[in-house]
């Protein structure tokens, strides 16, 4: 885009954004994840919702028919910086948006677009990723969901583990076995079905954090129309797998609209102040910094290098495992920080913020398994970015 008219773009969202965006959304909260089993209690971010969903900026690259902004690349960055300069936080997030929204967009017929696309891009629809199963993790391919086909539909029997949000979802992008006479990766299609049917069931799986984020999901007979069959019939490996690459990139957050915002006040620095450090520690803290504010850089590169936005291949691994990594290291200086006011559980002798931050120690843990473990990554990326030998 000529730099002129780049200029009048941004003078534009500038203005809008001042114009628009809740004071209460500038900063550090939550950001709505959309459906409609969890309503917003904020009334400023269901407002935020409503005027980024009606602008196109939950999801800005996507076209306007299917609820986007229809921005360029170049458009794209624009926006994000402005957000950034106010700290604006997205209006949404979620799986929809960042996960089977991509991948509708490559593989999706004209109806699902249509029929699925604006419902994501206005946050009306929550997605649940169904994956994953007792005895298919790191190896995906051996899972034993099965589909038949029915008439219309798809009959789907077998159980799910580890499906994030289920039972707050209203829809589920799932990989279920459609043959299994051939080769385990030649029989598997991706289905979308809906969760509010008598043939699902979820169960939510308790952590010792206290927190419980994902369930168990199990089919009876459920039923998936057979035009929401995304790509060919037992074609669903390849696919399911670029839906993995969107979400492994960590570009899911910039899709929502923006970087999440920077806390006005540097955390480690809050902490320092408040519990004492030595040399030592300071130097963890300065180098984990640089590594983060690294990561992010690139991130944003990633997107300004992409062809139109577009979300890489299996580098995309890298950027899986260093998040993973960053994020624990995080959580693992901030209770250096601490002390042993860092290992505070339950009573009277902790702050509530001491307590949750070792129960976020421990839940953070989760993130070198969460989106494929970090040994798979390195198999990735040991064979197919730096193509070693099996
Ligand atoms: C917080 C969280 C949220 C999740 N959300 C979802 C979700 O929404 N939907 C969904 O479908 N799934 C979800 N998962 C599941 C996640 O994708 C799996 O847990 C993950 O893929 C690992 O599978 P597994 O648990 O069966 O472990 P396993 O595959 O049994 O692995 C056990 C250990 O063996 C190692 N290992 C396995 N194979 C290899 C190998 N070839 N080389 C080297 N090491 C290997 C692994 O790295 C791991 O350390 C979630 C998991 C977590 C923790």
């Amino acid at each position: 885009m000529a730099t002129k008219a780049l200029d009048n773009f941004q003078s534009e969202v500038r203005a809008w954004l001042d114009d628009n965006c809740p004071e209460s959304i500038r900063g550090p909260g939550d950001v709505p994840g959309g459906g409609k089993k969890v309503p917003i209690k904020d009334p400023d971010a269901r407002h935020w919702l409503d005027l980024g969903a009606e602008k196109g900026y939950t999801v800005p690259m996507w076209p306007e028919e299917y609820g986007g902004a229809a921005l360029g690349k170049d458009e794209y960055l624009v926006l994000l910086e402005e957000m950034r300069r106010i700290k604006a936080r997205s209006p949404l997030q979620g799986m929809g948006i960042g996960l089977i929204g991509p991948t509708l967009m490559e593989f999706g017929t004209d109806d699902q677009k249509l029929r699925h696309l604006p419902r994501i891009a206005g946050g009306e629809i929550r997605w649940c990723q169904g994956y994953s199963e007792p005895n298919a993790g790191s190896d995906l391919a051996s899972l034993q969901t099965r589909a038949v086909a029915d008439g219309d539909n798809f009959i789907v029997n077998g159980q799910k583990i580890w499906t994030s949000g289920a039972n707050h979802s209203d829809w589920m992008f799932c990989l279920v076995r459609t043959d299994p006479d051939v080769p385990k990766h030649d029989g598997i299609s991706l289905l979308l079905l809906g969760m509010d049917q008598p043939g699902i069931t979820t169960r939510p799986i308790r952590l010792i954090s206290g927190d419980s984020p994902f369930c168990e999901t199990f089919f009876d007979n459920a039923l998936a129309r057979k035009d929401d069959l995304v790509g060919q019939l037992n074609r669903g490996w390849g696919i399911g797998k670029r839906l993995l690459q969107h979400e492994r990139s960590g570009m899911t957050i910039l899709m929502g609209g923006a970087a999440k915002p920077v806390s006005t006040e540097n955390p480690f620095l809050k902490l320092i102040k408040a519990y004492g450090a030595d040399d030592a520690l300071i130097d963890q803290v300065i180098s984990h910094q640089m590594r983060d504010r690294a990561y992010r850089l690139t991130q944003r590169r990633t997107v300004a290098e992409s062809e139109d936005g577009q979300t890489p291949g299996p580098q995309t691994s890298i950027m899986e495992l260093v998040t993973a990594e960053l994020e624990k290291e995080d959580a693992n200086i901030k209770t250096l920080l601490r002390g042993f006011r860092g290992l505070g559980w339950e009573g009277d002798g902790f702050t509530d913020d001491e307590i949750a931050a070792t129960r976020h120690y421990f839940s953070v843990k989760r993130r070198s398994i969460a989106r494929g473990s970090n040994e798979v990554q390195r198999n990735i990326i040991a064979k197919r970015v730096l193509g070693l030998p099996d």
